[in-house]
């Protein structure tokens, strides 16, 4: 049994709906495109399920954040895709590629072939058994990567209401997950390896502000250490953590963000990799030309830091890079490299920040730490790399990403820190 398709797109996340959009924005004909999906619902904005979506009250949920509304573009519901003549395999997993073939196995014994290949696979959450802690199975352990997770997520956080939660490991997942647990009226214990939260962006310093704020909402921070184990009642629920400190932190619940792995399986031994991804050219072409990979799973040359390659897991790096593939796939003549700004953001409680380029470099902070109006600039060999801005405006963010864009010039740190925001604005 078998289907084909000119273009494939495999993996329904975000980056297959930015496709989509640009596919069908180049007059795509109806019956030339297939995305194949392990997830049961059209591509969504994933960045919601680890905040509107885990809001007490009025929760964010499908159909609202489907791809594109993530960018005020359209809302591409099931019907829509239908409208527009594409083929939504979902609920399907696919367990083999074959690029010499040009053809997908499906896990219900399908064979798909195509012309065009967009890998989207995207990346899933590690988990604690591969560090070797046993248990993290049980129902009150939350991990989220997917829709899936967060309607758990929910449902545990719901029958927690008042009671305990640890949050295990210090990254985007932990910080945000952390406070939609606090808004849902749960004690947080917040445990990581490292010094401070968020290691990855934050500089001690921001990072001493956000755990300063975290702490004021009630937050209890244990650092520096991991967890070994898990003590479970007689129906298999965890109700308590073990540190290897040596610490017992009771538990209602629990919910895991220590890292993503990017799914790149399927195409081991096929395609070149790189950085723990599918290594791509400035066009996210892989190193067999009828293969793009696009989003979380795509290694690509940066041009703004001299075409190092990078795997970036960002969403807006999803959108830009599955739009920049559809370009380069439909209107190869006119397309050249992506010209890529990494940018980053999270929202907390109320607080919300931005950060563009790169984290290299001397750093200076500027602007009030106190109330919460700061930033942070890093200069390497003269030039701006990256800048971070908390509670910006508009105009502010563009400003920075405009001037870490041109990789503004800085000939004085001292001036640079008292200029602050104005230095942006000044370029
Ligand atoms: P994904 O969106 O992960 O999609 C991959 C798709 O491929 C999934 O549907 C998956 O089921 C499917 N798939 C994988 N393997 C197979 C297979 N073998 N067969 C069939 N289907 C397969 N980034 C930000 O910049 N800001 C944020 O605020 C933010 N918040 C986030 C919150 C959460 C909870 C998570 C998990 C991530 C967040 N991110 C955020 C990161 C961002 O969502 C990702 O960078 C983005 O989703 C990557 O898009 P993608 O299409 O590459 O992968
Ligand atoms: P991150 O990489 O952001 O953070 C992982 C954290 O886990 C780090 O603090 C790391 O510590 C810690 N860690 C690593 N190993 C262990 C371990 N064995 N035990 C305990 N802690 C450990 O990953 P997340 O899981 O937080 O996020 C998953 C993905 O989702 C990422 O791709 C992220 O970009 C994305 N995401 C993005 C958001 C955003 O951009 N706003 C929001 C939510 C998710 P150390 O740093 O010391 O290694």
């Amino acid at each position: 049994m078998g289907r084909a398709f000119v273009y494939v797109i495999l993996g329904g996340g975000v980056a297959a709906g930015y496709a989509a959009l640009e596919f069908v924005r180049r007059g795509i004909s109806h019956g030339k495109l297939c995305i194949i999906s392990e997830e049961s619902v059209a591509p969504y904005e994933r960045p919601a399920l680890s905040k509107g979506f885990l809001l007490p009250e009025d929760p964010a949920r499908l159909p609202s954040f489907h791809t594109c509304v993530g960018v005020n573009e359209e809302r591409l519901t099931p019907e829509w895709y239908r409208e527009h003549g594409i083929e939504l395999v979902f609920g399907t997993k696919v367990k083999s590629a074959d690029v010499r073939r040009k053809t997908l196995l499906t896990a219900t014994g399908e064979t798909i072939s195509y012309k065009i290949l967009i890998i989207a696979t995207g990346a899933r959450a590690l988990k604690l058994e591969e560090f070797g802690v046993r248990g993290s199975d049980a129902e009150n352990v939350c991990y989220l990567r997917n829709l899936a997770d967060a309607s758990r997520l929910v449902d545990v956080m719901r029958s927690c209401t008042g009671g305990n939660a640890v949050v295990v490991g210090g990254g985007y997942i932990g910080m945000e997950c952390t406070a939609a647990l606090v808004k849902n009226r749960i004690k947080v214990t917040w445990v990581f390896p490292g010094k401070h939260c968020m290691g990855r962006v934050f500089t001690p310093k921001i990072a001493s502000f956000y755990e300063e704020y975290y702490k004021s909402m009630g937050v209890n921070f244990i650092k520096g250490t991991v967890v070994t184990s898990f003590e479970n009642d007689s129906g298999g629920k965890v109700t308590a953590v073990i540190l290897k400190d040596g610490r017992r932190l009771p538990a209602d619940m629990v919910v895991v963000g220590i890292g993503i792995r990017a799914n790149t399986g399927l195409f081991e031994g096929q395609l070149n990799m790189e950085k723990g991804g599918i290594k791509v050219n400035g066009r996210m072409q892989t190193s067999n030309s009828s293969v793009y990979a696009v989003g979380d799973v795509a290694a690509f040359p940066i041009k703004l830091f001299g075409n190092d390659v990078r795997r970036l897991e960002h969403v807006d790096s999803a959108r830009k890079t599955a739009r920049h593939a559809v370009a380069a796939i439909t209107a190869p003549c006119t397309t050249g490299d992506l010209d890529y700004l990494p940018f980053f953001y999270s929202r907390v409680f109320t607080l919300s920040w931005q950060f563009y380029g790169d984290n290299v470099g001397e750093v200076v902070h500027f602007g009030d730490f106190s109330s919460g109006r700061f930033g942070a600039y890093w200069v390497g060999k003269g030039r701006l790399m990256g800048a971070f801005l908390e509670s910006g405006s508009r105009e502010e963010y563009e400003a920075i990403a405009k001037a870490v864009k041109l990789k503004a010039t800085v000939k004085d740190m001292a001036k640079l820190e008292g200029e602050g925001l104005e230095f942006a604005f000044q370029v």
